[in-house]
């Protein structure tokens, strides 16, 4: 296990009410309500670890913040059911979630993507905090070396942000009962394929806590 505790930081992809097969789902991850519960499971133990040895957790966050038009569901071409437009209660981060995501380090580390309608933005590393800084520049200069990885939809936001964090130099885990994906086919990966694919791409695989820590 190359993740050095010390440098490690939580990153939690799009876990927002739009994305979740709850009241507010939108385009939602069948079963993703379901692993709130894990995600928080897993935040609470490696925020405890990191306290006991007098060290703080960095919890990162991102999201959607669509505007009413963007491409991702206007036009004939759409790929996507509307989701996630800015100030909506679907781009909302998950009750449970949005407490976890506090300032540390400098700020709060949430990061929205998404907010023009220049670009596609599926990853993490693609997003901005209020202050105009994306995740890449950021942990660096904080020092962080390496991320757990969880969140929605496995084979499309949370398989950008793994390839992207792998290809900026970080070392990467994916805790599988963290991250929930939606149907594959016509050019979409399943859940399974994404999975082989990030971990074709160097990151590494665990399917319990005690297999992050
Ligand atoms: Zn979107």
């Amino acid at each position: 296990m190359p993740i050095q505790p010390a440098t490690t930081a939580l990153a939690i992809v799009d876990a927002q009410n739009g994305f979740l097969d709850g009241p507010h789902g939108e385009l939602p991850a069948p079963g993703g309500l379901a692993a709130i519960p894990r995600i928080v499971g897993l935040a609470e133990h490696l925020i405890r670890r990191e306290r006991d040895a007098g060290r703080g957790l960095v919890v990162a966050a991102c999201g959607d913040e669509h505007r009413e038009d963007c491409p991702e569901f206007t036009g004939p071409d759409a790929p996507w059911p509307r989701h996630c437009v800015a100030g909506t209660v679907g781009a909302e981060l998950e009750e449970r979630i949005a407490p976890l995501v506090t300032e540390d380090a400098g700020g709060r580390w949430f990061f929205g993507k998404g907010r023009t309608n220049d670009d596609i933005e599926y990853s993490m590393t693609r997003g901005h905090d209020d202050a105009g800084r994306g995740i890449v520049d950021r942990a660096r200069a904080a020092g962080i070396t390496a991320f757990v990885v969880t969140g929605y939809v496995t084979n499309v936001c949370v398989l950008a942000t793994v390839l992207d964090l792998r290809a900026a130099g970080f070392e990467v885990l994916v805790y599988t009962p963290g991250v929930v994906g939606i149907p594959g086919g016509d050019g979409l990966p399943t859940p399974d394929e994404a999975i082989a694919q990030m971990a074709a791409a160097g990151a590494d695989i665990a399917d319990s806590v005690a297999a992050v820590a």
